[in-house]
C-alpha cells in the first residue's frame, strides 16, 4: 500500500528488527560479514531459507532500511540500492539482455548511458535501436521478438524531451516487452511511475535523494507488474517467483555477481536525504520555474527551455505525468560557445560543476564537458547544441540567482 503523505511515510517506516539500543536513526552497520549461531543456520541463510544477512555485498541492514523506505513509499514489490545510477542501469540491462537481444531507446540519453549501450555492451551482442520515443508507431516498428526492453528517460537530459508514458506503455504491453524508465529528473513524490505503466524504475539517488550531493547511489524499483514469462532471461524465475521474478533474479544473481551494492555509509546519508527530499524538491522546482520565467526577458539569452512553462511543447504531458512540480533542471541558449564560456566564467554565486539537484545551483556547458569526448558526428546524432547551457537550481533565493545571471550576461 502506498502511503498518502510522502514525508510521513518515509519518516514512519519501521525497522525490520528492533534495534538493540533503540536508536532513532538507523545505525551504520559498517561491516562486511555476519556470524551464525550454528552451521545449520548458516546453511539456511546461504540457501535462502532464512532472511539473515550473510555478506554486505549482497545485503546489509543499513542499506536494507534505505530500500525499505523507498519500497514503502513507492508501493514497489522490490527495491535494490546500488552504488551509482550507472550501476543501477547496468544491473537492469544485465538482467534482461542477452547476445542477440536488442533494446529500444532514444538517442536523447544521458551521455554515460548512451556510451554504456553503444560502446560497453554492444561488443557482447546487445543491439541498441535508437528511435523517437515521442512517436509510439516508430517505437512499435522497432520492437521485435528479441527486444528485451524499451528504455527511456522520463525527461531527457539536457534536451528536456518528455515522452507520453501511457502511449509507450501501451506499445510495451501489446508487444510483451518491459518498460524501463530512468526517472532521475523527477523523483517519486508526486510522480508515480507505475500509474503510467512503468515496470522497472531506475533512479540516480545521487541527485535529489542524496540530500545535497553527499554521495553517489542508484535505485532499481520493481513494481511487480510485468509477466516475466515473456522475458527470455527470466522465464525460469517467472515459473518459480511469479511477479517477484525480476527482484528475485536481481538479488539472487545479478547484483550479487556484479558486486555494485550500495555501501552502508551511503545508505545512511541517503536515508536522511529521503526525509527532506520533498521539501527540497518543491522549493527547488518552484525556484527553477520562477527563474526560467524571469530569464526569458533578459537580453543576451536566446531561448529558455523549461517544461513547466506554458509555451513549452511538452508542458501538457509534463503536467499530466508529473503534476505541478517539474523539477529543478532547465536549459537556455546563448549566441555561441564563446558566449557560453564567457558567461560561465563571470558567475559568482552559481557554481561551475556537473551533477544535478545539489542544494547549491550548478551550471554546465554540456557539449564541451559531459559530451566533450564524443565526436561532432556523435554530438549531432544526440542533438547536443554548442550554444546550450544546463542549470540545476538549488535552494538559494531566486533574486540572488537572477542577479548573478544578469551581471554575468554583460
Ligand atoms: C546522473 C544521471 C545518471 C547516472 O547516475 P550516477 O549516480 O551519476 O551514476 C543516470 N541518468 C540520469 C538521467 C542522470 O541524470
Amino acid at each position: 500500500m502506498m502511503q498518502k503523505d510522502f514525508t510521513t511515510g518515509i519518516i514512519s517506516t519501521g525497522y525490520f528488527k528492533k534495534d538493540a539500543y533503540n536508536a532513532l536513526q538507523m545505525p551504520l552497520y559498517a561491516n562486511a560479514a555476519y556470524e551464525f549461531e550454528s552451521a545449520e543456520a548458516m546453511a539456511d541463510a546461504f540457501q535462502g531459507r532464512s532472511a539473515e544477512h550473510t555478506y554486505s555485498r549482497i545485503t546489509n541492514p543499513t542499506v536494507q532500511y534505505f530500500e525499505q523506505r523507498v519500497q514503502k513509499i513507492t508501493g514497489a514489490v522490490g527495491v535494490t540500492a546500488l552504488n551509482s545510477g550507472m550501476a543501477a542501469i547496468t544491473n537492469v540491462i544485465l538482467e534482461l539482455a542477452y547476445a542477440g537481444a536488442n533494446i529500444v531507446t532514444s538517442s536523447h540519453l544521458f551521455g554515460n548511458t548512451w556510451s554504456l549501450l553503444s560502446s560497453t555492451l554492444a561488443p557482447f551482442g546487445l543491439e541498441t535501436r535508437f528511435c523517437d520515443l515521442t512517436n509510439p508507431e516508430e517505437v512499435a516498428a522497432n520492437v521485435d521478438e528479441n527486444t528485451c526492453a524499451i528504455f527511456l528517460e522520463i525527461v531527457t537530459n539536457p534536451h528536456l524531451e518528455v515522452a507520453d508514458l501511457k502511449a509507450l506503455s501501451a506499445v510495451a504491453k501489446s508487444k510483451n516487452v518491459p518498460l524501463v524508465a530512468d526517472t532521475t529528473i523527477i523523483p517519486f513524490i508526486d510522480f508515480h511511475a507505475q500509474d503510467f505503466g512503468v515496470n522497472i524504475e531506475i533512479v540516480s539517488s545521487t541527485k535529489y535523494i542524496s540530500g545535497g550531493a553527499t554521495s553517489i547511489g542508484g535505485l532499481v524499483i520493481d513494481y511487480g507488474n510485468f509477466n516475466w514469462k515473456h522475458s527470455k532471461r527470466l522465464e525460469a524465475f517467472a515459473k518459480q517467483f511469479g511477479p517477484m521474478a525480476f527482484t528475485a533474479k536481481m538479488r539472487k544473481e545479478i547484483h550479487r555477481n556484479v558486486g555494485a551494492y550500495m555501501s552502508p555509509q551511503t545508505a545512511q546519508l541517503q536515508t536522511l536525504g529521503l526525509e527532506t527530499v520533498e521539501l527540497r524538491f518543491r522549493q527547488a522546482s518552484n525556484s527553477a520555474k520562477e527563474l526560467a520565467k524571469r530569464m526569458k526577458s533578459l537580453t543576451g539569452i536566446k531561448h529558455v527551455n523549461h517544461i513547466g512553462l506554458e509555451d513549452h511543447p511538452y508542458y501538457s504531458i509534463s503536467k499530466e505525468q508529473f503534476g505541478e512540480y517539474t523539477g529543478a533542471m532547465f536549459t537556455f541558449t546563448l549566441d555561441s560557445q564563446e558566449a557560453c564560456f564567457a558567461f560561465l566564467d563571470k558567475l559568482k554565486l552559481i557554481r561551475r560543476a556537473t551533477n544535478l539537484f545539489d542544494n547549491r545551483t550548478l551550471i554546465i556547458h554540456p557539449a564541451s564537458t559531459i559530451y566533450g569526448t564524443f565526436t561532432q558526428a556523435q554530438r549531432d546524432e544526440m542533438d547536443i547544441d554548442d550554444c546550450l547551457i544546463r542549470i540545476s537550481i538549488g535552494l538559494e533565493s531566486v533574486d540572488d540567482l537572477l542577479a548573478d545571471i544578469k551581471q554575468a550576461l554583460v
